[in-house]
């Protein structure tokens, strides 16, 4: 029994593009077991930044705007890291993440 690759849809940036991609790819292709999504992003929270300047006035609790990537993703993944190089050619991305005291570098494809 051979196994199949699935194919990956990498998505680089989990800002406001980015994560509005994850979120509708979480309703369709994310879903199907024979494709893998991931999203990219240095941080593991999303910044609602239009509303940052009333939280600079003192008149929200930064909580409020932030939210964590994964508690918004159920079926596609996460890594959180710095996106070094992206090689469109060969298909490959690496990122570098700091889950350990040295940075640690990923190769994906
Ligand atoms: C204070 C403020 C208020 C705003 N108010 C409004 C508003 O009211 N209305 C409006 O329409 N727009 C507003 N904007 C603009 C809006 O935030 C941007 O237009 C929007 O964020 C752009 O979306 P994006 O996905 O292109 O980029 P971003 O939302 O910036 O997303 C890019 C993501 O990629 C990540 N990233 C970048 N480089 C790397 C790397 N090398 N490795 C890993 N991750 C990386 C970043 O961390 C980020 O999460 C505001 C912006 C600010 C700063």
């Amino acid at each position: 029994m051979g196994m199949t690759i699935p194919k990956r849809i990498l998505i680089l940036g989990g800002g406001f593009a980015g994560l509005s991609v994850a979120m509708e790819l979480e309703k369709t292709l994310a879903r199907d077991a024979s494709v893998e999504v991931t999203l990219i992003n240095r941080d593991n929270f999303f910044l609602f930044t239009p509303m940052l300047h009333e939280v600079a006035a003192s008149d929200l609790d930064l909580t409020t705007i932030v939210n964590p990537v994964r508690k918004m993703l159920r079926y596609v993944r996460f890594l959180a890291g710095e996106i070094q190089q992206i090689d469109v050619r060969s298909k490959k991305v690496v990122v570098s993440s700091w889950i350990s005291a040295r940075p640690r570098f990923r190769a994906l494809r």
